[in-house]
């Protein structure tokens, strides 16, 4: 994985990253493929809004059909149909927050599936062999990932779990697969410093500041990822994890971060709210009952071109698949497009401005 930085504004930076299978111009938005499938939209619908790389979420997939089945059907990207780059996360975050039950040993996490109540055991080399199978271009080192709020003595006791499952999964890296260290350590400067060190010490391919937007307020996050950003090498992709509201996405921008996904545009989409130019609409709403215009007179994604508001609202109220598809098309159409005016803005040199300008929109 090559990667290079092509312009700075600030700490703000327009990079190239360039893996066997594509490249990916940053600051890059990865849409969130939980169970091998961005939900409503097929891959060449992706590529159509401009999508250079996806998230596919480990946990679900080793639960059901299961890695094996995966690998035995020719790997992820054959799976699902996408021959672009995927990020796989270590499944680590989901046994956290949704697993039924967990027990924290040294080695790794015993949790108990949330969907038929088996038991599993995920430890380094479990994460770095699904993954492997999987086929993912990048993988992620299996983190602890520090729930909010902790005292500093647990954030303590958990970064070290993290530093000591990184280096194990450092060990087990195949060669032809990216491997990305996380930054964990709570709100606490000191433990969030000290990991950095630590992580980067280890030489990873990219890193990442994980166990942030986990219910702490706005302000302490958005405090942290600029002070977490600068501990980062400056050569390398910085990943902001789960991280995908646009308010947060500018602050991470802001800071130096280059790498974000979140399910709020594909989510927000199925539940009718919906991102255009002039802010947020919630397209069930009585006004757009015989409103002609398209959802964004702003946008040219294929929803937008072809439906009016009138019609979105209706079929979303009946309960119809296609608004599901149509309304998904559009979020991302947006996404992408703020993503590659921030892109602009950077390379010339007026991020500020299109930060305090979107600030006030959204
Ligand atoms: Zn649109």
């Amino acid at each position: 994985m090559l990667f290079n930085i092509v312009k700075t504004d600030g700490n703000a930076r327009a990079c190239i990253i360039e893996t066997a299978r594509g490249k990916i111009e940053t600051p890059v938005f990865m849409p969130v493929g939980t169970l091998g499938a961005v939900k409503a939209v097929s891959p060449d619908e992706l590529k159509e809004v401009g999508a250079e790389i996806i998230l596919c979420n480990t946990y679900h997939i080793y639960l059901r059909p299961g890695h094996n089945v995966v690998s035995s059907l020719g790997g992820i990207h054959k799976f699902m149909n996408w021959d672009r780059p995927i990020l796989t996360d270590s499944g680590g975050f989901q046994v956290f927050s949704l697993s039924a039950l967990r027990k924290i040993e040294e080695n790794g996490v015993h949790f108990k599936s949330h969907i038929d109540g088996s038991m599993h055991f995920i430890g380094p080399k479990e994460a770095m062999d699904i993954q492997s199978l999987l086929g993912s271009d990048i993988a992620m080192v299996l983190d602890d990932c520090t729930p909010y709020p902790s005292s500093f003595e647990y954030a303590q006791e958990s970064l070290e779990r993290t530093i000591k499952w990184a280096a194990e999964c450092k060990g087990l890296q195949k060669t032809g697969q990216a491997l990305f260290g996380i930054v964990q350590g709570s709100l606490f400067d000191n433990l969030r410093r000290k990991c950095a060190e630590e992580i980067v010490e280890m030489g990873f391919d990219g890193y990442a500041a994980g166990g942030l937007s986990v219910g702490e307020p706005k302000e302490e996050m958005h405090k942290m990822v600029y002070f977490t950003a600068p501990l980062l090498p400056v050569d390398k992709p910085r990943y902001l994890m789960g991280i995908g509201d646009l308010k947060d996405v500018l602050v991470g921008v802001e800071a130096g971060f280059d790498m974000f996904d979140c399910v709020m545009p594909t989510r927000n989409a199925r539940n009718g709210t919906l991102f255009t130019s002039r802010g947020r609409i919630s397209i069930k709403r009585e006004e757009f009952r015989s409103d002609r215009k398209p959802l964004d007179p702003d946008c040219r994604c294929y929803t937008c071109r072809n439906y009016s508001r009138g019609y979105l609202r209706h079929i979303f109220l009946s309960k119809e698949i296609l608004s599901m598809r149509l309304n998904t098309i559009h979020n991302l159409h947006f996404y992408f497009n703020f993503f590659r005016d921030m892109r602009k803005s950077v390379i010339e040199g007026n991020f500020t401005e299109f930060k305090s300008k979107w600030e006030a929109i959204l």
